[in-house]
């Protein structure tokens, strides 16, 4: 079997083409997963407005700075 320089060439961008791609998608799902486990984890606190994090699985959570129950997961976007 004779390997052409075209075909090498060939191999080497169909190659790298799909590395590129498998890594964009790799990198993508995994900072979605990232993304999407943050913030199901923040808590911006009804009162105070105040932003934290928690990683207990626990509904509901105490706010730091001002003591207010607040619920987990109920947290909208501000802005
Ligand atoms: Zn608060």
């Amino acid at each position: 079997m004779d390997l052409t320089l075209t075909d090498f060439v060939f191999d080497v961008v169909l190659g790298s083409c799909v590395t590129v791609i498998l890594f964009a998608f790799v990198s993508r799902s995994h900072h979605a997963r990232v993304e999407k486990r943050s913030l199901a984890n923040r808590v911006i606190c009804r009162l105070c407005l105040h932003a934290f994090e928690d990683t207990s699985h626990v509904k509901t959570v105490d706010c730091p700075i001002c003591g207010a129950t607040n619920e987990k997961g109920r947290s909208r976007r501000l802005g």
